[in-house]
């Protein structure tokens, strides 16, 4: 039923797609880091809303943020006052973000707070160019697709930004060249790249960040995906002691209900855009600041700390790390297993042969993945366990856990994976 609507009214190709990985179960109830379908079977969810549920799915105290919100009657978006909400949100944020960052611009999404970040920085230093590095992904709308650089989603929907540019991940040298212009607005970059979790060399963020300073350029983290602990750290820039100027997060900012992104920066940015009287509002969103956003944001922020979720982070995710790690040994494919926190790629050697059934192979899309595509596939059919395919080429299995998992997740996670690479070279 719900796959013929979607066939019908959403997204055909995805629906064929899904059916054909086998990723076409219909959940009926979501808990912590499980999913149940309609008869009350299990699914590990190792993939939580591409990072979404850090808390876990249906946390009861997010739920209790929404119901109280609710039961307050406050007035949702008056827009010409200053909410109760948003500035309780806004300290908050500012509380766990370093010290020179003072000011908090709330959006919707993750694209939203990219989009922010990057008229930000145009508009405070009166500098146009905006460089990226190879490999990133910002979202997916124009601004934001100009700064993704990925030939596959970019493909058919040019022309892109002006002004924009991808210098090659690591490479210092072709920065600095850049950045000597004098024409740079913002160096931006992700933490830890979500789409391949490429972790940069370990000066290379903090000599980039020293550059940007010197040749007057604003250094931007997108820590949409990095952010709220993913990582093992509350921000990803915190591996490596760094000073943003522009901060963007979204995703698990708000607990998994409803979206909610934010823009944090420094006052002399925040000023620089916003300062004139009749210009105050020259960026905006409608439901930017909304009383759920706001309230489930305080709410998720509350937890993490509470929960002590940068721990669980950095300890789940070594387990699992240490688990994978293990099986290279006796699974010669595995190429390499790389990740800080409950960020984590698995990379393969191309195999030389296949020797399960793959129905999907056919489609040309998917097949470009096949390997990895194949663990995912028979993860989720034969173990219940959510994960993705991710990498600009497809070549790894990626999981984002959700940030509350224990030690039987993780057993059941690392059993599964050795099981389904022995099936696969049987
Ligand atoms: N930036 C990064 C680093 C991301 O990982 C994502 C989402 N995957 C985005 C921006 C876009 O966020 P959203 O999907 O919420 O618009």
């Amino acid at each position: 039923e719900n796959y013929g609507l979607h066939e019908a009214h959403v997204n055909r190709t995805l629906v064929k797609v899904l059916q054909t990985i086998g990723f076409d179960k219909v959940y009926a109830r979501a808990e912590g880091a499980y999913l149940y379908d309609m008869d009350g079977q299990d699914y590990l969810d190792f993939l939580s809303g591409y990072g979404v549920y850090n808390v876990g799915r249906n946390h009861p105290v997010i739920r209790k943020a929404i119901e109280d919100v609710l039961e307050m009657d406050l007035p949702n978006m008056v827009q010409m006052d200053c909410a109760l909400m948003s500035g309780l949100l806004a300290e908050k944020i500012v509380e766990m973000t370093p010290p020179h960052l003072e000011a908090v611009f709330f959006c919707n999404s993750g694209t939203e707070a990219v989009e922010g970040a990057l008229k930000f920085a145009r508009g405070a230093t009166g500098r146009k160019r905006i460089l990226t590095l190879s490999g990133s992904y910002h979202g997916l709308t124009y601004g934001a697709l100009s700064a993704t650089n990925n030939g596959n989603f970019q493909e058919g929907f040019g022309p892109f930004l002006p002004g924009m540019e991808a210098i090659p991940f690591n490479d210092l040298s072709a920065l600095e060249h850049e950045l000597s212009k004098g024409d740079v607005a913002a160096l931006m970059a992700e933490p830890i790249q979500g789409k391949g979790v490429n972790i940069p060399a370990e000066h290379f963020l903090s000599t980039a960040q020293d550059l940007c300073r010197r040749h007057g350029a604003l250094f931007i983290m997108d820590e949409v995906q990095t952010g709220l602990s993913r990582t093992g750290k509350t921000f990803g820039f915190e591996h490596w002691n760094l000073e943003p100027d522009i901060i963007t997060m979204a995703k698990a900012l708000s607990g998994g209900y409803v979206p909610c992104g934010a823009v944090v920066t420094r006052r002399s940015i925040h000023q620089g855009v916003f300062s004139r009287l009749d210009r105050c509002v020259v960026h905006s969103t409608t439901f930017g600041r909304n009383n759920l956003a706001m309230a489930c944001g305080l709410a998720t922020l509350h937890l993490l700390k509470e929960e002590k979720i940068n721990e669980n982070s950095e300890k789940a995710g070594n387990a699992l790390m240490t688990g994978l790690r293990k099986l290279q040994d006796k699974h010669e494919l595995i190429k390499e297993v790389r990740g800080k926190g409950c960020m984590i790629a698995i990379e393969f050697h191309q195999p030389k042969a296949l020797k399960l059934k793959m129905a999907w192979k056919a489609i040309h899309a998917v097949d470009k993945g096949l390997f990895p595509q194949m663990i995912v596939s028979t993860l989720l059919s034969k173990h219940r366990i959510l994960s993705h395919v991710a990498g600009h080429n497809l070549d790894i299995v990626k999981i984002l856990p959700p940030l509350i998992i224990g030690d039987k997740e993780v057993s059941r996670f690392v059993n599964a994976f050795d099981d389904v690479l022995t099936d696969c070279q049987r």
